[in-house]
């Protein structure tokens, strides 16, 4: 299979191709598409067959469930048992890039939730997404396009380099706004809100609700033997490069020190913008990345998979990049970056 390319602007939400994509999703097809996140591979939440082309297409373990994508925040009625909190996440957040847990209705199959009675919803701020999810009249299953493992796609070049030959449609809607995937909550049967995976609504944005907000162990922390994720997600290695990545902790002196002391023949530097021209100086060998101004965690978010998927086309043995604070935005670059490092982390 070939999938056909298109490219569709937000200003143009009528033309023939966002028609086509949706008839694709009604026949039980796959379609790439963009959100304000990471770009989606899409299809038919309701049809346990479609929902199985995606885990297919991605190498994606069978037990780690979809998002499913809605195009009103009130269509979740449909497909969980929605609470009060929800309504409230709802209207400070939705649309936008935020993901609610929930116990599943029975209109969600089991292959879509992985098998678990809850299900995770979503409804994107993303035109080009909201209009392909209203055009289709189902929800749409969607993780991020890219193979199982690597970092999720933020451009239509990444997209098609990871499912060209894997899907029927690849929709080009422009470079992702924000550049990490959607923060993830699960409301718990006690009305406690639990943080799975951070994003960029941050764990701030969430207490301003008025609610307590526990982070979950994995978020930060590496999973003890035999610990059970609450997202299954979480167990899995993502977003790792082919190299070796190693975060170091530690002033601009200190991590280009190290890295000079530590230089392997072929190494790459992921760094802050204004710690360019030491580490050019310092290291001259060593091929540099710019994560963006130090104090723009906005920006590093959007550069970051970008970065990884640059990066491991190069063969290195090495890439260091610094780790980054906990703080706002900050925890999801954290988190995701010390998944693609494996925890390895050093303290200068
Ligand atoms: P992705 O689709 O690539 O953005 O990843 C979705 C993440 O949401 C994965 O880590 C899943 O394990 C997680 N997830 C989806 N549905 C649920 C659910 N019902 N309960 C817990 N985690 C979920
Ligand atoms: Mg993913």
């Amino acid at each position: 299979m070939t999938a056909r390319i298109v490219s569709i602007g937000s200003d143009d939400l009528d033309c023939k191709e966002i028609y086509d994509a949706a008839e694709i999703i009604k026949r039980g097809g796959l379609v790439v598409f963009p959100t304000e996140t990471v770009y989606g591979l899409g299809a038919d939440a309701t049809s346990p067959d479609a929902a199985k082309k995606i885990y297919e297409a991605k190498g994606r373990p069978k037990d780690n469930p979809l998002i499913i994508h809605i195009a009103d925040p009130v269509d979740a009625e449909k497909y969980t048992y929605t609470s009060e909190l929800y309504y409230k996440i709802a209207e400070a957040f939705m649309p936008g890039p935020i993901t609610v847990i929930m116990r599943s209705r029975d209109t969600v199959p089991l292959t879509t939730r992985g098998g678990l009675d809850t299900v995770a919803v979503r409804c994107p701020e993303n035109p080009i997404a909201r209009r392909l999810i209203a055009l289709s009249g189902t929800p749409i299953a969607a993780p991020s396009a890219n193979l199982s493992g690597s970092p999720s796609p933020t451009s239509a070049k990444h997209a098609i380099d990871d499912m060209h030959d894997r899907c029927d449609m690849i929709i080009d809607g422009g470079e992702c706004e924000f550049g990490l995937e959607s923060t993830i909550v699960k409301i718990d049967d006690d009305g406690s809100l639990v943080l799975l995976r951070p994003g960029k609504i941050t764990v701030t944005d969430l207490v301003m609700l008025g609610v307590d907000v526990r982070i979950a162990d994995a978020v930060t922390d590496k999973l003890g033997e035999g610990e059970v994720a609450l997202s299954p997600g979480m167990k899995y290695r993502h977003y790792a490069p082919k190299a070796r990545v190693v975060l170091l902790d530690g002033s601009a002196e200190a991590f280009a020190a190290y890295i000079k002391a530590n230089l392997s023949e072929r190494t790459a530097v992921i760094s802050y913008t204004e710690d360019q021209e030491l580490i050019k100086q310092e290291i001259p060998s060593a091929d540099f990345y710019d994560f963006g101004s130090r104090s723009d965690l906005a920006e590093q978010a959007h550069r970051l998979f970008g970065i990884l998927r640059d990066a491991d086309k190069c063969d290195y043995d090495v890439i260091y990049a610094p780790l980054p604070d906990k703080d706002g935005i900050g925890l999801a670059l954290y988190n995701r970056m010390i998944r693609a490092a494996a925890h390895d982390i050093i303290r200068l």
